[in-house]
């Protein structure tokens, strides 16, 4: 039997215990779990930089001024002023998680 090629977005994910046949059947679906275990792994790491456990949001026009930023969690930021979650900005190989905010006022 011939064995398959395995493609880029396969073998990125065999370290984290992702294999063909268990976690995806098609490259498409190879490609998009790929994205989310990037979207993640960008997380943790913005997470662990964040100061005092707050990420900085870009735009802040909608905040108060005491706003600390987005805990990363929580579906707003600190004054409610965004609605914020994670979105990965880029492909799955040379993205990294970024906020998505929408102003609430
Ligand atoms: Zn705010």
């Amino acid at each position: 039997m011939k064995k398959r090629r395995r493609s880029e977005a396969e073998l990125f994910l065999e370290p984290y215990g992702f294999v063909w046949g268990t976690h995806f059947n098609t490259e498409l679906e190879a490609r998009t779990l790929a994205g989310t275990v990037k979207l993640e792994l960008s997380r943790q790491e913005k997470m662990r930089a964040a100061e005092e456990g707050f990420i900085k949001l870009e735009d802040r026009d909608s905040c108060l001024a005491k706003c600390r930023g987005w805990d990363g969690e929580s579906e707003t930021c600190d004054c409610l002023g965004y609605r914020t979650s994670w979105e990965l900005s880029g492909s799955w190989k040379h993205g990294e998680a970024a906020v998505h905010q929408v102003a609430r006022r």
